[in-house]
């Protein structure tokens, strides 16, 4: 694989006080791929995140974000060069209006012509969300807000997304709605790091998988291969 790395993580730890949640973790995401972390509930997925991202301090090890340590450059510097994340848990604004929270997603670029056009390209996506555009967003379902998570970090135009957890908590039908948005964003040239526990979908739709236990990864490969392992579907898949 000769594409570019967009993301190096190497021997990274992270504790909260005296709890090791991330115990020296390694892996790579290269341009243009769909990159999926799994694990239990508790084995450091979100914490990773967090610190790629740099919102959570890194203990020892690195992050190279473009060959660059993300060390020291906060979270707006990373969003601006193009390193985006959705939260677990969403984090809409609730008091604004969806319309209102897209223009937010586009707050580091200037470019209005071409944030109007990704504006049309979001409501494409979520044509729930055109329909309810003056709505307000904590009036919003779970399914709903999740979309326009969703839809607000598009309009930063990432070249790295960061999705966690984006089907916790949601029906089956949107979480088939969630997961499909996922693979055409993905298919649009969006490179993507999917933190899920919904092992089976995001492996479905992963190019590369890693599985964290405890914070350590224990197995990785090609997302089909983690999909048919036997030990993966025995601990993730319930078999
Ligand atoms: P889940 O799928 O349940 O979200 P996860 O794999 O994302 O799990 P983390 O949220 O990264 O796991 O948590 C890893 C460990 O760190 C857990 O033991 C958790 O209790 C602990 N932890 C997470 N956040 C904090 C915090 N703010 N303070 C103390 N401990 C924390």
């Amino acid at each position: 694989n000769n594409k570019e790395v967009l993301l190096q993580v190497s021997g990274l730890k992270v504790a909260y006080g005296g709890i090791k949640a991330v115990k020296g973790v390694d892996f790579e995401v290269r341009q243009g791929e769909l990159v999926s972390l799994i694990g239990a509930n508790g084995a450091g997925k979100t914490t990773t995140l967090k610190a790629v991202t740099g919102l959570q301090p890194i203990a020892e090890g690195d992050v190279l974000f473009k060959g660059r340590s993300i060390k020291g450059q906060g979270a707006w510097n990373l969003a601006k060069q193009g390193l985006v994340m959705i939260p677990e848990g969403r984090g809409t604004f609730t008091r604004m209006t969806i319309t209102e929270n897209l223009q937010m997603g586009a707050y580091i670029r200037k470019d209005t012509e071409a944030i109007a056009q990704d504006m049309e390209m979001v409501f494409g996506l979520f044509p729930r969300l055109r329909e309810r555009k003056d709505q307000l967003a904590g009036t919003m379902s779970g399914g709903e807000q999740q979309m326009l998570a969703m839809g607000r970090a598009l309009m930063a135009r990432p070249e790295v997304l960061l999705l966690d957890e984006p089907s916790m908590g949601l029906s089956p039908i949107m979480v088939d709605k969630i997961f499909e948005v996922v693979h055409d964003i993905h298919s649009k040239g969006v490179t993507i790091l999917l933190v899920e526990q919904n092992a089976s979908r995001a492996l479905a739709l992963a190019n590369r998988g890693y599985v964290m236990e405890s914070g350590a990864v224990t197995m990785t490969g090609r997302g089909s291969d983690l999909l048919a392992d036997p030990k993966v579907r025995a601990a993730y898949l319930g078999e």
